[in-house]
């Protein structure tokens, strides 16, 4: 099944311009959920991973079936202000402004092996900020996930050199 018929194209949202890739048509279509977790499922067990990190929130839609079915851990990058315990947090830059994201400080044992989730890369910028989360735990980042990437806006060059797995291109 190509993947691409079921990402549903939004435009001008959520603002004039931007072409929104929309992957609730993709999560609700039983065929393409399974082919989308079970392909990552493929691409990554190589990797050798220990935990998936999703980020917030459509990184929590694939990351965490994409852990359950490597048999690892689960790990949330938030927003600011939803974690309850100790966190590692990091600032990066938006269009206008900036955002933060944060971890647990004690979700990721030293040198554990891993893998960061994402439904989507654009610039890079919000996955480049959550491998320097990775970097500040003390774990070994083995590689990134994405089910769509944006190559026109190159955000695989902002990324550490690791393996970048994607499944769709636009
Ligand atoms: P970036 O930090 O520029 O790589 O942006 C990635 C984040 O923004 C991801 O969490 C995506 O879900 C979201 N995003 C950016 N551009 C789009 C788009 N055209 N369609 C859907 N989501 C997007």
């Amino acid at each position: 099944m190509d993947l691409k018929t079921l990402i549903r194209d939004i435009p001008d949202f959520p603002k004039p311009g931007i072409m929104f890739r929309d992957i609730t048509t993709l999560l609700q279509n039983p065929e393409g959920l399974r082919q989308t977790i079970d392909t990552m499922v493929d691409r990554c067990t190589d990797l050798s991973v220990d935990y998936v990190i999703g980020i917030e929130s459509r990184g929590f839609m694939f990351g965490t079936p994409l852990a359950y079915q490597l048999g690892v851990g689960f790990v949330p990058v938030r927003k600011p202000g939803k974690l309850p315990a100790a966190v590692h947090s990091m600032e990066y830059d938006l269009e206008y402004g900036t955002d933060r994201l944060e971890i647990h400080q004690d979700a990721l044992p030293p040198s554990s092996r891993v893998l960061i989730v994402d439904d989507l890369i654009a610039t890079g910028g919000t996955a480049a900020a959550t491998a320097k989360l990775v970097e500040q735990s003390g774990s070994h980042l083995v590689g990134f996930g994405f089910i769509i990437e944006l190559t026109l806006l190159e955000g695989r060059k902002n990324l550490p050199d690791v393996p970048i797995i994607t499944l769709v291109e636009y």
